[in-house]
């Protein structure tokens, strides 16, 4: 099991777009583990941001982050890092196929709607960086056997 972070950025809250992205995940099979919503400091948005720091998009990018409120979701289940990318869908909202959650709600290359952690390694930095211990539940859904396939003892 995997668990990956997702950002609802500021203009996926001010659209009113949170219910129909977080509803994605859940038909999907994914399980939501944590959610929060904050508004990210300039500082925590430059850690966040770090690989990004000295690009020509990196001052406009801290200053959305940092604009108006996000929603924060941990989001769990088997390969659920490369899941949600997929589900993503490109970096741009104007190259993002239809289907994936940037080609259906935008239009623009910067106010993409959403971040999604892109490997293992900044997963588990990026959910230290926003969640608190306690903050991301240990969830036992009922459903998990009609979700996997739990025959041969592991979620396949
Ligand atoms: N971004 C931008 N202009 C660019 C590239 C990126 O405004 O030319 C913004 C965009 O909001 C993107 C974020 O910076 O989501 C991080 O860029 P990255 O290349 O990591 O894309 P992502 O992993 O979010 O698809
Ligand atoms: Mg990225």
């Amino acid at each position: 099991m995997e668990t990956t972070l997702i950002i609802l950025k500021p203009d996926a809250v001010q659209r009113g777009l949170m219910g129909k992205i977080i509803t994605r995940f859940e038909e999907k099979g994914l399980a939501i583990v944590g959610m929060k919503m904050m508004t990210i400091s300039e500082e925590l948005a430059g850690t966040h941001y770090a690989d990004h720091a000295g690009k020509p998009f990196y001052n406009g990018l801290v200053g959305f982050m940092t604009s108006s409120p996000v929603c924060v979701l941990a989001v769990r289940g088997v390969g659920a890092i490369a899941i949600a990318r997929s589900m993503m869908g490109a970096t741009f909202g104007s190259k993002a196929d239809a289907g994936t959650i940037r080609g259906d709600f935008g239009v623009s290359n910067s106010f993409n709607l959403i971040h999604g952690s892109d490997s293992p390694e900044a997963a588990a930095k990026e959910i230290g960086l926003f969640f608190g211990e306690g903050d991301v539940q240990g969830l036992d859904r009922a459903i998990e056997s009609w979700v996997y396939d739990m025959s041969g003892g592991d979620p396949e």
